[in-house]
């Protein structure tokens, strides 16, 4: 207000922005300080079959606590760490974070039937290393208990690239999820190459698929196309009985979201999901 009227209009705009700047800079530095301590964890969430209704594997969601802020939400700290600089040291933790929960399930007697997704960020996957330096911050052995998720659009920053990256990380013995399909324009001819195993369709189809003839088409065409390709198809964020039966009567395979079950910590998904598989 005092600005505009000494004709200087530009100053609150530009306090705003030195203060937006300064919160980003004491947030990058605790977030830094949250991955060397032991500030950040992952949750799980389950991911059931449509038909027979059983668990078939869980998504790790890195989560953040700050004293000060409580919880941030990845949809902030996941781009800022990537801004910063951050993303690759987060995304090891990530991975090695997610293996120690692979064992200490197996050791308590769960199984995980499917894999254990987890997500890869733009700038990870922008390695042509990527499958050797996965490969080596875990265990040999849990390479066939882990899908990597890459979102479509990551996939289309250079698909050339993307096609080698992902041989390679099948080759390797990854599986390989296409996250948020249906917002990144990638090309069916790519779609091919990209040598992935699923398709996840994105939560903004499928929460409005009852409502928009438009979105249920648009999730009958990506199956319709999936299936095609050979390629399983996972839904994200069901949250109504309506939309699981909805998915299931169009063909999708697996589905994921408040409807089955939320991202919870290891011990709980143990304590909610460990009695309904297999036990050694
Ligand atoms: P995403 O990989 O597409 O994950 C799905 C998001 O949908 C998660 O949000 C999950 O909590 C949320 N979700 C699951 N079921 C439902 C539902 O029924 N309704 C609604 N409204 N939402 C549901 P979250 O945990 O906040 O994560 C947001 C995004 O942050 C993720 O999207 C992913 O892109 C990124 N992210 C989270 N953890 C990691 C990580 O460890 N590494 C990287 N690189 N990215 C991560
Ligand atoms: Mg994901
Ligand atoms: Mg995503
Ligand atoms: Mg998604």
């Amino acid at each position: 207000q005092h600005a505009k009227q000494s004709g200087n209009g530009s100053s609150h705009f530009n306090d705003a922005m030195a203060r937006d700047l300064h919160h980003r800079q004491r947030m990058t530095e605790r977030l830094l300080a949250a991955l060397k301590g032991d500030g950040l964890q992952l949750c799980y969430q389950p991911q059931f079959d449509l038909t027979t209704g059983e668990l078939v594997g869980a998504e790790a969601l890195c989560r953040w606590h700050d004293a000060e802020w409580g919880w941030v939400s990845p949809g902030e700290f996941i781009p800022l760490a990537e801004e910063r600089g951050l993303i690759r040291p987060l995304g090891d933790w990530v991975l090695q974070e997610a293996c120690r929960q692979l064992v200490a399930w197996r050791h308590s007697g769960l199984r995980l039937p499917g894999r254990l997704s987890i997500n890869i960020s733009a700038q990870q996957f922008d390695d042509p290393q990527l499958a050797g330096h996965i490969a080596g911050l875990i265990e040999d052995t849990e390479i066939s208990s882990i899908a990597l998720e890459i979102t479509e659009s990551d996939f289309m920053r250079d698909p050339e690239q993307a096609v080698d990256i992902t041989r390679a990380l099948r080759q390797a013995g990854f599986a390989l999820s296409i996250d948020d399909f249906g917002t990144g324009y990638s090309s069916l001819a790519y779609l091919r190459r990209f040598a992935a195993d699923a398709l996840k369709i994105d939560i903004s189809f499928v929460r409005d698929m009852l409502t928009s003839h438009h979105d249920r088409a648009i999730v009958d065409t990506i199956i319709a196309m999936a299936r095609a390709l050979g390629l399983r198809t996972v839904a994200e964020g069901v949250e109504t009985r309506e939309q699981a039966a909805a998915l299931a009567e169009l063909g999708c395979d697996q589905a994921q979201g408040y409807y089955f079950g939320r991202p919870v910590s290891g011990v709980a998904f143990f304590e909610q999901w460990g009695a309904t598989v297999g036990r050694d």
